[in-house]
C-alpha cells in the first residue's frame, strides 16, 4: 500500500523539450455520504448532513465556513480522529471508517501529516525530538538516520537553529513550522491542517501558507481549513461548508 502511495507522489519532471510533465491525477481522498451525529446532553446534533467530497492528488484545497459549520468535524473524519455515524471515507483506497483504533494509529502515522491551530507539540521534548517522534512511533527510517532526517526537515521549514530548544522557548510561527516538520516526518502524501494560521500574525501566516504552497509543488496533497478569505483565494480549490453541508465550491485559475 505504502509503496503505491509514494509512487504516485513526485515532482513534476521537465521533459527535454522543456514542457512540464505533470504527474497523473487520481482521487486520493473520497468522502461519501458522510453523516455525523453528536450525542449531546441536549439530544442529537447533526454536524454533517451527508457530505460528499473528493480530493485529487496534488490538489491544495481550502475548507472555509463560519465557526461551528462542521469544518473540523469533516477533517476529523478524514484523519480518523473521529468516525462517521454513517457513510464512508476512503483515503488512497483505504477504508478509514472500517479501521480499528490500532490500525488507524499506524495508518495515520505513515499516511497523513496533521497540523492543528495550537501546534500540539509535546512541551517536554525539544523541537527536533518532536520531529523525530512520528518516525520512532511508526518505526520508519533506521534509528540512526532519524536525527539527521529531522534536522533536514527543520532546515526545510527554516528553523534548524531552534532544533534544541523546548517549544515554549520559540515563537508561535516557529512552533507551527516545527509542527509542519513533524507532519512531514514520515513523508506522508497528504497534509491535513485545521486552521494552521489561526493563531499567527498575518505576516507569519503568509510565510506558513507559502511553505504549504511549496509542499504542494513538491508533490504533497493538502486539505486546509482556514478562516482567511485571502488565503482561500490562493489555493487550487476552495470548498465552503455551512450547517454541515458543502454549499459552494470555487476553482481558482
Ligand atoms: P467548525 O470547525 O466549523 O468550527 P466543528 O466541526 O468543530 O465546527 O463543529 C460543528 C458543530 O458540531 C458545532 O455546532 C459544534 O458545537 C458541534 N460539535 C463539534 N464537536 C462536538 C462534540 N464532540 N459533541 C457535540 N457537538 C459537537
Ligand atoms: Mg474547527
Amino acid at each position: 500500500m505504502l509503496t503505491r502511495l509514494f509512487s504516485r507522489i513526485g515532482r513534476a519532471d521537465a521533459a527535454p523539450n522543456g514542457k512540464i510533465n505533470l504527474p497523473e491525477q487520481s482521487t486520493l481522498i473520497d468522502v461519501r455520504n458522510v453523516v455525523k451525529i453528536y450525542e449531546t446532553g441536549a439530544g442529537k446534533f447533526l454536524a454533517l448532513k451527508g457530505v460528499n467530497m473528493q480530493v485529487n492528488t496534488h490538489e491544495f484545497v481550502a475548507v472555509i465556513g463560519k465557526s461551528g459549520s462542521g469544518k473540523s468535524t469533516l477533517v476529523n473524519m478524514i484523519s480518523g480522529i473521529d468516525r462517521p455515524s454513517t457513510g464512508e471515507v476512503f483515503v488512497d483506497d483505504t477504508p478509514i471508517h472500517r479501521l480499528n483504533e490500532g490500525q488507524l494509529a499506524v495508518w495515520r502515522g505513515k499516511s497523513l501529516g496533521v497540523i492543528f491551530q495550537f501546534f500540539q507539540l509535546l512541551p517536554s521534548l525539544t523541537v527536533v525530538e518532536n520531529v523525530m517522534l512520528p518516525m520512532d512511533f511508526c518505526n520508519m527510517y533506521a534509528p540512526r538516520e532519524r536525527f539527521d532526517r529531522a534536522m533536514s526537515l527543520l532546515e526545510h521549514v527554516g528553523i534548524a537553529e531552534h532544533a534544541h530548544k523546548l517549544p515554549s522557548a520559540t515563537s508561535g510561527g516557529q512552533q507551527q513550522r516545527a509542527a509542519i516538520a513533524r507532519a512531514l516526518a514520515n513523508d506522508p502524501p497528504i497534509i491535513l491542517a485545521d486552521e494552521p494560521t489561526g493563531n499567527l500574525d498575518s505576516r507569519t501566516a503568509d510565510q506558513v501558507f507559502n511553505l504549504f504552497s511549496t509542499l504542494v509543488q513538491e508533490g504533497k496533497t493538502i486539505l486546509m481549513v482556514t478562516h482567511d478569505k485571502d488565503l482561500a483565494k490562493r489555493v487550487t480549490r476552495a470548498v465552503t461548508v455551512a450547517d454541515g453541508e458543502i454549499v459552494d465550491e470555487i476553482r481558482n485559475p
